[in-house]
């Protein structure tokens, strides 16, 4: 019997064993794929949740943090116009190739037993809970459910449906010259392609490049260089472009109110909630959202609370800190959807307005 399993070792899973494991709690994590690897993300990491990474990260990995691309510029590219705004304090950029792994390796420093390639098939339980896996069984006092926007154990039958729009995640890193050190979002009709620089380490070897990210519906494209000629500005730039990775993608993706907890299991980052990507502040919600289900379990392990405190402790600090952010961006994923005629004077606004663009970001924080 451990204390606590954890499902994902996405950002939300290592931040909620990393922090339980540190308080003395015993960890079980269970990843069902193998680090490092490339996942389907604009790697924009906001300032919100830089101290909690470095706090994360172990002593020999903090230099991904400290050496990583700064990112003080969002530059919006829509309807002909260019929309500026600093980012302040600026983001910063790292691969999800470097910054899963070195989360993972964190975990395993400090106690965590950390198991990679190993699927949970299903959960039963209410606390304590057994945990159905590929591997066998495991039993746990407590549980985070942090697999993820589309895992086996999140589908409902709703799922999918919302809407009738299929969306599309697709990512890849290409050799650029001097880029830009600025987040460039290209919107154009049925989804958008951000641009960031960002660098591989390997060892002591950097490797410079820029990440290209979209979300695209379905039917307007299925691969980079489609979703590249939908953007004028965008078909210019990448023409210059040489392929460093394999791209990658991801699909559906689905929008979901936030639901922190369910049958007793914490649910943390895109378990719980699935952020408009463009706002760039999905792994900060992950890494936030894990660390307080581990706060809201550590007086649970302690004996102090019973297991339902814990969760309505989780459940009122999540509303409280992190589901604004959710309510803002749908409000201005909504206007980004306007038609043009109704968006153009907003932009316009907008525009000679930097003032009012800088406010909309910070709403999503
Ligand atoms: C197109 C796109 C662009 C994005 N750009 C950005 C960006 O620039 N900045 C930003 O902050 N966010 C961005 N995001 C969002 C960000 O990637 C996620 O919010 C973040 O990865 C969530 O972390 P997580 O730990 O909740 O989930 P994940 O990182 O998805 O981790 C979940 C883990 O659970 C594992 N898992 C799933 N099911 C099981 C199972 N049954 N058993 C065991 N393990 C399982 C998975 O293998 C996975 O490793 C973007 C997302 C998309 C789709």
């Amino acid at each position: 019997m451990r204390d606590l399993i954890v499902i994902g070792g996405g950002p939300a899973g290592t931040s909620a064993a990393i922090t339980c494991a540190r308080n003395g709690a015993r960890v079980l994590l269970l990843e069902r794929g193998r680090f490092p690897r490339h996942k389907v993300c604009g790697e924009f990491v906001s300032a919100e949740s830089l101290d909690l990474l470095a706090g994360l990260l172990a002593p020999q990995d903090k230099p991904l943090l400290a050496d990583a691309i700064r990112i003080p510029r969002a530059r919006v590219f829509l309807d002909g116009r260019v929309l500026e705004t600093t980012v302040d304090p600026p983001a910063a950029s790292i691969s999800r190739l470097n910054f899963d792994a070195a989360l993972w390796a964190s975990a395993e420093q400090c106690g965590v037993e950390a198991r990679q390639q190993v699927v949970v098939r299903s959960i039963s339980g209410s606390g304590p809970f057994l945990v159905e896996t590929s591997v066998g069984q495991f039993k746990s006092r407590a549980l985070v459910n942090a697999s993820g926007r589309w895992s086996n154990l999140n589908r409902t039958s709703v799922d999918g449906q919302n809407s009738g729009v299929k969306w599309l995640g697709l990512k890849g890193h290409f050799a650029e010259s001097s880029p830009s050190a600025s987040v460039d979002l290209y919107f154009f009709q049925g989804g958008y392609c951000g641009v960031q620089p960002v660098n591989i380490i390997d060892g002591a070897e950097q490797s410079a490049r820029v990440n290209a990210c979209a979300m695209v519906c379905t039917d307007v494209a299925s691969t980079l260089s489609e979703v590249f000629i939908c953007h004028p500005a965008l078909r210019e730039r990448s023409r210059q472009w040489k392929p460093l990775s394999d791209p990658v993608s991801t699909s559906p993706l689905v929008f979901r109110e936030p639901q922190p907890e369910r049958d007793g299991i914490l649910m943390a980052g895109d378990a719980a909630a699935f952020v408009d990507p463009f706002v760039g502040d999905g792994i900060s919600l992950a890494l936030r959202s894990g660390s307080l289900a581990a706060e809201s379990l550590l007086p649970f392990f302690a004996g102090d609370v019973s297991p339902a405190e814990a969760a309505r402790n989780y459940v009122s600090a999540y509303e409280r800190r992190l589901a604004p952010v959710f309510r803002m961006s749908s409000k201005i994923r909504r206007m980004l959807s306007l038609p043009q005629i109704i968006r153009t004077p907003i932009l316009a606004l907008l525009e000679k307005s930097p003032a009012i663009a800088h406010y909309l970001v910070s709403r999503t924080r």
